[in-house]
């Protein structure tokens, strides 16, 4: 017999709506481009994302449309993630740190129609506008006073025009779940960008998943900081799981250096915030400079790379803030795992507990994983034996925008590395691109960066496999020092003396002034690949 209960659509909507009607009094504070500080609530925000939804309407934009933004994390880049796919049009979140034939590239593939963008971008725009031939309407992120006297993009619109020009009264519609909400490419790290389309029910599954306490622990209690940009992954569907329970909201704007950060979650009652390991480690760096300390930040959330054990420590034990290390990717939704707790190992303490929360963690309900061998074969959970992991769920890609269907036998290869032991705590030992192979095995790089990253001296390390005549590749240390600092070779490399099997040291070690980054902060280990790549041969 069938079920008897309601059947509604998971939908996007219905998250604004629910913190429109719970919640309506709860603030979003947001650095705005200009540097000033704006203010409202959930209930103007749901006003406001009604206004532009039917100002998208009025401008051609229907049903599937794509409709592009290059923005900040804002309160008007979250009006247009909820009016864009509450309306059922697809919002499609651009990284502004790619190359402009990247963007140009990635905006012709999604066929955008409408691009909004924050004026920080308007130069970039106006360079490639020509280029961009599905869009018909610009839109500037911004009020009539600040739009530009001049500019190369004929009819510009004015976003608060926009909002001003329309009634608040629309009806946001229903439709299947399974309708397309929203577009995000992979960053490209490991090759041309993909596009993942993300759907209503996936969306709303993975918000729901995602604020659980074993996750990101999202409540109405919390106010909660997303540095992790609006542009990578949603930020990880904080914008969501914000609506769902109500939490307060504090956009950063473009303004994501450490000291600017550190006034911002002070002002605001920051308790909780997101992003990768390159962002905590300028933030760090100004706190300890300056001697400061948090008085509110309760649990930080580092994911998008591994997060250094160090990192790790200097947060818990020197500023007192829990740290919750996450894995997923963009395929993902993003989020895969998080290492928050069992209650048999949140009993360890000092370095078996630092060594349990490195790790990548567990998969909430809604995520499953395995890790295979060469063949496909499952290995075992022993926290040893590592393979190329494989997940699905119900926020996992099933295939791309355009191209084929990467899944085998219904679970995605997410081209990592890794290790899950008997907890069920997943670690990734590497991306199989990175890693490095001596004599037929491999070696982490991962693990070795680690290390270096607790030497006193070393402000950012990279691991990488370069070409070797006798071992086919063996690994190289690429680190930046801290500033006044220059450590040795031999200094470097005595540091891992019984940290690591002897065969697993680096070769050598180069110090250099920068580890290039990719668009969503990740270091760019095919870039230093290539630059040393003669470093071991012979002659070089
Ligand atoms: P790209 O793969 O193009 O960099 P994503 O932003 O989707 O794009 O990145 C996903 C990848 O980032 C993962 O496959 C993994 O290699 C890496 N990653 C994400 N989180 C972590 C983490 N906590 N530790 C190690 N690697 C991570």
């Amino acid at each position: 017999m069938n079920g008897l209960m309601m059947q509604q659509p998971l939908l996007i909507s219905a998250l604004l709506r629910h913190a429109e009607r719970h919640h309506g009094e709860r603030e979003i504070v947001s650095r705005r481009v200009e540097g000033d500080i704006h203010r409202y609530t959930y209930r103007d925000l749901a006003a406001r994302a009604r206004r532009m939804a039917r100002a998208m309407e009025a401008l051609g934009v229907a049903s599937g449309d794509r409709v592009a933004t290059l923005a900040w994390n804002g309160y008007r880049h979250m009006e247009l993630y909820y009016a864009v796919s509450g309306s059922g049009a697809v919002l499609h979140t651009l990284n502004p740190r790619l190359h402009p034939d990247q963007l140009a590239w990635i905006v012709g593939d999604a066929q955008d129609g409408v691009l909004c963008f924050d004026s920080t971008f308007l130069p970039l725009v106006e360079a490639v506008a020509a280029r961009l031939p599905s869009v018909r309407h610009f839109v500037l992120m911004s009020d009539r006073a600040h739009m530009p006297a001049e500019t190369g993009i004929p009819g510009l619109l004015c976003y608060e025009d926009l909002c001003d020009g329309h009634g608040d009264d629309y009806a946001w519609p229903e439709f299947d779940e399974n309708r397309a909400s929203s577009l995000c490419y992979t960053s490209g790290t490991t090759g041309n960008p993909k596009g993942v389309l993300y759907s209503h029910r996936s969306t709303v599954l993975h918000t729901m998943a995602g604020a659980l306490p074993d996750v990101l622990d999202m409540s109405a209690r919390e106010t909660v900081l997303p540095v992790v940009p609006m542009f990578h992954v949603n930020a990880w569907g904080i914008p969501y799981m914000a609506c769902m329970v109500g939490a307060k909201l504090v956009f950063p704007g473009p303004a994501l250096d450490g000291k600017s950060l550190y006034e911002l979650f002070e002002a605001e009652g920051v308790t909780l915030t997101a992003g990768v390991p390159t962002v905590w480690q300028a933030l760090l760096a100004h706190v300890e400079a300056n001697d400061l300390h948090f008085s509110t930040m309760r649990r930080t959330v580092i994911g998008g790379a591994a997060c250094p054990p160090a990192m790790l420590d200097a947060f818990q034990e020197h500023h007192g803030v829990e740290v919750l290390h996450a894995w997923g990717m963009t395929e993902l939704s993003p989020i895969g795992t998080a290492c928050s707790l069992k209650p048999e190992l949140a009993a360890l303490g000092g370095k078996q507990r630092l060594a349990i929360q490195s790790k990548q963690g567990r998969v909430p309900f809604g995520v499953d994983m395995k890790i295979v061998d060469a063949d496909g074969g499952e290995l075992p959970w022993d926290g040893k034996t590592s393979g190329e992991l494989l997940v699905r769920g119900h926020w996992v890609l099933a295939k791309y925008l355009r191209g084929p269907d990467p899944c085998i036998d219904g679970w995605f290869p997410t081209g990592d590395v890794s290790t899950i032991d008997a907890y069920g705590y997943m670690q990734i030992t590497d991306r199989a691109k990175d890693v490095i192979k001596s004599g037929g095995e491999w070696i982490g790089s991962i693990d070795l960066e680690n290390i270096a990253m607790a030497h006193p001296k070393v402000a950012m390390a990279a691991c990488i496999g370069v070409p070797h005549p006798k071992w086919d590749e063996r690994p190289l240390l690429v680190i930046v020092p801290k500033p006044g600092e220059e450590p040795g070779r031999d200094e470097m490399l005595a540091h891992f003396e019984g940290k690591v099997a002897r065969w697993w040291i680096p070769d050598d070690v180069v110090l250099v002034d920068a580890i290039p980054l990719g668009a969503t902060g990740k270091m760019q280990k095919n870039r230093l690949r290539e630059q040393f790549r003669q470093h071991l041969m012979p002659n070089a």
